[in-house]
């Protein structure tokens, strides 16, 4: 992307695309197949270039990602002939693999790049319209890479994040977009996401007139780092009164990169320090502090909402806008209406990105269930096909190696974009398992804390984070949720909240197993503070990143090592009275 980037040709091309989403979409299912023929994958199953879109359809299994572990593990150890894709897979992305706490290797190529791209300047262009972006400007980027490491087979495996960050074509995006990282190289590719935080957050201050975007992947990170700069902001405004950089930065990389930018300024040392400590409970920390900033960005929908309420209160005026959809698989839909607040926000789908089916949510039947899947293979539609107000869950084919693969995330249609669906992201699928007949998602979850946080918030307490257990173990079974909460709160108003919780989770199964004692009473259990930034270090040890993750909604016993995180910090734990 060398020449200028042009906001109203990006729009222009994706008016092209979705105004002919279906031709559009069933070519690139063609190309799809002529660029992957070879593979064994597909060779098995019959399936050439030549395949029309109904052979397709029934010659191909909907798949998890476990029944490509086979055919990943081949990859990993270094196949020699084409397993999953035509051309060989140098890369794998780290998925994040929340849901079951097992983190998934998921094939990584160049279409990826290109695609990310694709959607980083379509939304861009999108945002460009309303909050337009002045020429040399810069972005609070919190942006970290993971460790990497090599397969058997010599692959390098690293966070999807990581592995668009260190392609060449990101950063010339970036910068086209005018919103290049205010951070030098070295920070973002540290070793040591503390440290890289800490010299983020103090370049933010060095150029802190020039910031006009603050992003993150998801709105976790942005708001971790704003709850860090609480902490550490006197050590930063000391760094720039003296232009000497902490001596908690160890990493020699780093320090040489920063000395190049941290000079003494006293004067904007006294700034700096007479804003933060004017502001009450850090309220409007953003705009005081970054008084340039046109918007925040990352993606603020689905697991991420919990945390809107902190954003605001750091960003007080300054508008939200929410990140594009997708996945460590591929990208699926891009947000193109900046209007709107992340509570409302829509995805369109890109024809051109992957292949799309949709499984109606009254149709779904578990893969992993015991219920012959072949014989039970529920019925897709086409991208055409689906209705507005219905939910579905998302199958995608695409370039690298994923042929009707189910993503496992359901998603309501919303609308069209000339014939494109639009589509909002409910939640993840399965993520709480049943004890009874209880049929709750991580999204009533969701609602539920969200229900029971007010009473929190009217004593002027803030709920930390927050996540779950199905406690399968006791007699009967019962949901256990779990706080970090700060300040004090008493133990009256812990039991309020905790029978609160119960009677927030108003599906009729479970209210109806609840009277009936089928499921137990629901369980608050208070945790101690700085566990979730336990199970983040522990995650990112694992080979997670900072931007990219996502606190688990739900942990399951099996995931035993962040399970273990949770039991031993919990300081108090009450039961819910709610059904007597
Ligand atoms: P990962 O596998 O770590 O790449 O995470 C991908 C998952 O993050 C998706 O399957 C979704 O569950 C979630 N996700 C990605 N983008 C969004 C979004 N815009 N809104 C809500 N959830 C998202």
């Amino acid at each position: 992307m060398d020449k200028e980037f042009n906001s109203e040709e990006v729009i222009r091309e994706f008016e092209a695309l979705t105004k002919d989403a279906k031709r559009i979409h069933i070519e690139t299912l063609k190309q799809i197949l002529k660029e992957n023929c070879e593979a064994e994958y597909l060779k098995n199953l019959n399936v050439d270039a030549t395949t029309d879109l109904e052979t397709y359809i029934s010659r191909v299994p909907l798949v998890t990602h476990k029944d490509l572990e086979p055919y990943i593990q081949q990859i990993a150890d270094g196949a020699p002939y084409p397993v999953l894709t035509g051309k060989p897979i140098t890369n794998f992305s780290l998925s994040s693999g929340t849901a079951q706490g097992k983190r998934k290797f998921v094939p990584y190529n160049e279409k990826v790049t290109e695609f990310t791209m694709q959607v980083l300047q379509t939304s861009f262009a999108f945002r460009n319209r309303v909050f337009s972006i002045e020429k040399k400007g810069k972005a609070l980027n919190f942006l970290y890479s993971s460790k990497q490491f090599t397969t058997k087979g010599g692959l390098i495996v690293a966070t999807a994040s990581t592995n668009v960050c260190r392609s060449p074509e990101f950063k010339k995006t970036m910068e086209a977009l005018q919103t290049p990282s205010c951070s030098p190289d070295e920070v973002v590719f540290g070793p040591d996401y503390h440290q890289s935080l800490y010299c983020h957050l103090l370049c933010g201050l060095i150029f802190h007139d020039e910031i006009q975007v603050i992003s993150s992947s998801f709105a976790h990170s942005i708001v971790h780092s704003f709850r860090t700069f609480e902490q550490i902001w006197e050590e930063l405004c000391n760094d720039l009164r003296i232009g000497v950089l902490s001596p908690r930065i160890t990493v020699p990389s780093i320090r040489t990169a920063m000395a190049k930018i941290l000079k003494p300024n006293p004067e904007l040392a006294e700034k700096i320090h007479k804003k933060c400590s004017a502001l009450i409970d850090w309220h409007g920390l953003i705009p005081e502090i970054f008084p340039n900033t046109k918007y925040i960005h990352g993606i603020m929908t689905g697991s991420m909402e919990p945390y809107l309420v902190k954003l605001r209160h750091y960003a007080r005026e300054v508008p939200l806008q929410s990140g594009d959809y997708g996945s460590s698989e591929g990208w699926i839909g891009v947000n193109v209406s900046p209007l709107s607040p992340p509570e409302t926000t829509s995805f369109a789908i890109l024809p051109n990105v992957g292949y799309y089916e949709f499984i109606p949510v009254s149709k779904i039947i578990d893969p992993d269930s015991d219920i012959d899947s072949a014989q039970n293979e529920p019925k897709t539609v086409g991208l055409n096909d689906v209705k507005i107000g219905e939910e579905y869950e998302v199958v995608i084919t695409n370039y690298a190696g994923f042929y009707r693969y189910r993503l496992g995330d359901l998603l309501r249609i919303t609308g069209f974009y000339n014939s494109t669906p639009m589509f909002k992201f409910i939640c993840r699928k399965n993520l709480m398992p049943t004890i009874n007949i209880d049929k709750n998602t991580e999204k009533d979850l969701q609602l539920s804390v969200e229900t029971a946080t007010k009473l929190l918030t009217n004593e002027k307490l803030e709920l930390i984070d927050f996540t779950s257990h199905i406690d399968l173990v006791s007699e009967p079974g019962h949901y256990v949720i779990f706080w970090e909460v700060s300040g004090e709160p008493s133990d009256e108003l812990l039991k309020e909240c905790c029978n609160c919780l119960d009677t927030s989770f108003i599906d009729a199964g479970y209210v109806t197993s609840r009277k009936c004692c089928a499921i137990g009473p629901l369980e608050l259990r208070v945790l101690s503070r700085g566990t979730f930034q336990k199970m983040l270090d522990h995650s990112v040890q694992q080979g997670s990143v900072l931007n990219q993750y996502k606190t688990p909604r739900c942990v399951g016993a099996a995931n035993q090592s962040v399970f273990q995180i949770l039991c031993n910090n919990v300081v108090k734990s009450y039961l819910s009275t709610a059904y007597g």
